[in-house]
């Protein structure tokens, strides 16, 4: 798991999602299911805290350690544009 704080900590991730282009799949709101480079599927959980703080998680073994990867850079672009959605409707 780790915070979301800007955009440039996924810079090097961004790069991997654009290399590596993975499947991504829509469970529901706030949770995906993204494509492995090595086959496989992890989950993506994207949150929001009663402070405002976001955090991702991800089943892999970087999202274990805290490190921003790929499979979360697949799924912000989506999450993040299903929140003002979601914003915009209430
Ligand atoms: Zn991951």
């Amino acid at each position: 798991m780790f915070v979301l704080k800007n955009k440039n900590q996924m810079d090097k991730a961004i790069t991997r999602c654009r290399q590596i282009r993975p499947t991504v799949k829509f469970d529901c709101f706030g949770r995906y299911r993204v494509s492995g480079s090595k086959g496989g599927y992890y989950t993506v959980i994207c949150r929001k805290d009663e402070r405002g703080i976001k955090t991702v998680e991800c089943t892999c073994r970087a999202g274990d350690r805290g490190i921003p990867c790929f499979h979360a850079a697949s799924v912000l672009g989506l999450h993040i544009w299903l929140s003002k959605q979601r914003q915009a409707t209430n």
